[in-house]
């Protein structure tokens, strides 16, 4: 490679296309909120997702037993017991497991990846302690979170519309079946998965279940957002929505019923319904430059969840090492030879991203052993901070959007509440390890809802991190749609 394009040229032009000034974050909020309000009129239009959950009703408090959870989406997968005490003891004791989810099971089958999960299950559930109290003759009954977009028809049923955040479990011999092809149009899958698609995940895990010898029942089929917004909503009455910032992104939120044009004569005691807006899925005005685009055509889902690349855990890092490499490549950056390392995907990931931000001293050799740990390199201190520029701007961008689409979601709701909703305190819970350990992600999220709002508004907006809310959040949805209650 010849050198021909100086580095820092090439990161004036990297912070000029990533910037995200007031009114572009203005204009990502209002075409948020009109792809909300698209994707509410109809299915299969131009705008988002917005798949209805058919949960009603947030938790009361006064749930009372002991519940299971289980939660899959994304790198782990966790298994929850909670015994619940009702309004005066609440939760009494929890126990949960975590799992990492083997690589080839991502791409396996999904008989593989809910025999796993059955058989984790299984062996969890076997190890019940005397905090834990049963109803002999009941099944036990569990909240299961799956956290990839789902179409449902009722609060235990659901059929995957698509694989995201890397997975593409196939499907098995079974056909195609209780769904109709329309639903399946606007999302192109891989060609991978499609088989699976269609399948009820409900099914799908009760089958593995049974073949698991297991004698549990799914009582309620969430996504981490809805969990995420009843767990945290069961301390606080004032969460009305909630977020995940994890490897993956999506939010949820309270809808009134007849915003809900698409599911006209459906009628529900609230009058309320929690909607998932796949929110991932937005793709409409993002600042994005060519290392964005080529990450999207070399990723397994070429042109979607265009949002969730530009602002989720799984992508920043190598956002991050694309505008690198091209430095590299074509600036000589890090010396006259290229790292073979640096050009590996993914090599970069965002916790290393996150910990060369955190480096505070002069020299900079935290980051200076990160980058030759990780991407083989050695670099001056100029280089340095060179690349501690280029994970500010992909870092900034991504919180700043992240905040622009938690704007849109609050203009929608204002839209039907006539004042309420800025007139008075809301709580928007966030959850997901990019929120939770990247500081100064949270704050470019935080500063660009504030700019959005202006200080009055957004004094009564509280960003809550809600740790772990989901799984608690799962079990209480389970138990108010007990089949014992
Ligand atoms: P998941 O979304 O996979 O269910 P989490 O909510 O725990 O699980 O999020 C994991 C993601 O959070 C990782 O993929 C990574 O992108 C991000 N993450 C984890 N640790 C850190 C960290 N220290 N700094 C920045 N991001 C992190």
């Amino acid at each position: 490679h010849s050198v021909s394009v100086d580095p820092i040229t090439i990161l004036t032009k990297l912070k000029d296309e990533c910037a995200t000034p007031t009114p572009l974050l203005q204009q990502v909020a209002d075409a948020m909120c009109a792809q909300m309000r698209a994707g509410l009129a109809a299915d299969g239009g131009s705008g988002l997702p917005m798949i209805p959950t058919y949960v009603h009703d947030l938790p009361t408090g006064n749930e009372k037993g002991l519940f299971y959870a289980l939660d899959l989406g994304g790198t782990n997968f966790r298994v929850l017991r909670v015994q619940l005490g009702g309004k005066d003891e609440r939760v009494v004791a929890t126990e949960f497991e975590q799992v990492s989810i083997p690589q080839n099971l991502m791409f396996g089958t999904s008989e593989e990846l809910f025999d796993f999960i059955a058989l984790r299950l299984a062996n969890f559930a076997a190890k019940e302690d005397g905090r834990f109290h049963f109803s002999p003759g009941r099944k036990r009954e569990i909240g299961f979170t799956f956290s990839f977009p789902v179409k449902q028809t009722s609060i235990d049923s659901g059929i995957l519309i698509k694989w995201t955040k890397g997975f593409a479990v196939s499907g098995t011999v079974s056909p195609i079946k209780d769904c109709k092809s329309s639903d399946l149009t606007r999302w192109e899958p891989p060609a991978l998965s499609r088989p699976f698609l269609g399948k009820d995940v409900v099914a799908c895990l009760n089958e593995a279940m049974i073949r698991q010898g297991l004698h549990m029942r799914v009582s309620a089929l969430v996504n981490d957002t809805v969990g995420t917004l009843a767990g945290a909503e069961y301390y606080d009455n004032d969460v009305m929505v909630a977020v995940i910032l994890g490897t993956g992104t999506n939010a949820c939120y309270v809808e009134q019923i007849n915003a809900i044009p698409k599911l006209q004569g459906y009628a529900s005691s609230s009058g309320k319904m929690i909607i998932s807006t796949e929110w991932g899925a937005f793709s409409n005005g993002l600042p994005l430059t060519e290392f964005d685009r080529e990450m999207d055509a070399a990723s397994i889902n070429p042109g979607e969840q265009i949002f969730e690349k530009t602002i989720s855990g799984m992508y920043l890092g190598e956002i991050v090492r694309r505008v690198l490499l091209k430095m590299a490549e074509v600036g000589g950056l890090f010396g006259k030879s290229v790292s073979q390392k640096l050009a590996i995907p993914f090599i970069l990931r965002t916790p290393d991203i996150c910990a060369m931000q955190q480096d505070n001293s002069g020299d900079l050799q935290a980051i200076r052993s990160l980058l030759y740990d990780k991407a083989g390199v050695e670099s001056n201190l100029s280089e340095r901070k060179t690349v501690l520029e280029v994970c500010d701007t992909i870092v900034k961008r991504g919180g700043n959007l992240a905040g622009a689409g938690v704007v849109g979601i609050l203009q929608k709701m204002e839209e039907k509440s006539e004042g309420l909703i800025f007139g008075n305190r809301i709580v928007v819970a966030i959850d997901g390890g990019l929120y939770e350990n990247y500081p100064q992600y949270r704050a470019y999220l935080k500063d660009s809802v504030k700019e959005l709002l202006g200080t009055e508004k957004s004094n009564n907006v509280v960003i809550d991190h809600t740790k772990d809310g989901s799984g608690i959040g799962a079990a209480l949805l389970a138990a108010s749609n007990s089949m014992y209650k």
